[in-house]
């Protein structure tokens, strides 16, 4: 990727809308860069609502019209620099500098908010079930959605009693609340995921479903764990080093 370094070199950080607001469907940014790829460019904005492809969450897809053309925005990625983090359009069509709407496919982006926040519900809920804290080794919200974790699988019963009281606390309606601490704090307070903060992120995001325990994550989460309507555990199966459970969520937007 060090094409799209050096396409962000002399700009200002990405500002990232969609950490302030995950239910902005559209908005209005200034593009300030744009790098044409055949039919296909690259574009840097000021801000954006999409979200990039990172931590198990696919990237945003939409579009950018501007007054000069238009980009269907297929993939998005997140890139960090020693200036801090950019995140870059990239689709079919062109959009050249200036102002430009950005409209984000809502429906799989809420869907993406619902998986996730039952995914951070899930590593709460299977720590309960099983007495033993969870360590996640990695997750998909794509389709299928899973959640891979570290150690011995746990028991059927388990599982079910994992997914039961998810949907418990789903019923709720237990607010999802985030806030924002500087690295320097973070580094002080030990938070967990701390030494994977790349050197030049500045502060760190902190989720928090109900009064559960403080999550660091940069992702898009629902405000209510009611708006994730329902949980099933889809299957679960053996992983190098510890197991994969495929969860899913209701589609049904609103
Ligand atoms: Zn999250």
């Amino acid at each position: 990727m060090a094409g799209l370094e050096e396409m962000v070199k002399g700009y200002a950080p990405t500002d990232l809308l969609y950490l302030r607001d995950s239910y902005m469907k559209a908005c209005d940014c200034e593009v300030v860069c744009f790098k044409k790829d055949g039919k296909n460019a690259y574009v840097l904005a000021r801000g954006t609502i999409f979200h990039p492809k990172s931590g198990g969450q696919p990237g945003d897809v939409g579009y950018i019209k501007g007054e000069s053309g238009e980009l269907e925005v297929k993939k998005v990625m997140g890139v960090w620099t020693d200036d801090g983090y950019y995140v870059i359009h990239y689709g079919k069509g062109s959009v050249g500098s200036g102002k430009a709407n950005f409209q984000i496919d809502w429906e799989t982006r809420y869907l993406y908010m619902k998986r996730h926040t039952a995914a951070h519900l899930l590593d709460h809920c299977l720590a309960e079930a099983t007495g033993t804290k969870t360590l996640t080794l990695g997750s998909w919200l794509g389709d299928p959605a899973y959640l891979d974790y570290a150690g011995s699988m746990p028991s059927e019963d388990q599982i079910r009693m994992a997914e039961r009281l998810e949907n418990d606390y789903i019923h709720q309606g237990l607010p999802v609340s985030f806030s924002v601490i500087s690295a320097s704090d973070a580094t002080r307070l030990g938070a967990p995921n701390e030494e994977r903060l790349p050197k030049s992120a500045k502060e760190l995001r902190l989720v928090r479903i109900g009064d559960f325990e403080w999550i660091p994550c940069g992702g898009t989460h629902v405000n209510n764990t009611k708006e994730i309507g329902h949980f099933t555990v889809k299957g679960v199966n053996k992983i190098e080093g510890g197991y994969r459970i495929y969860f899913d969520v209701d589609k049904a937007i609103g």
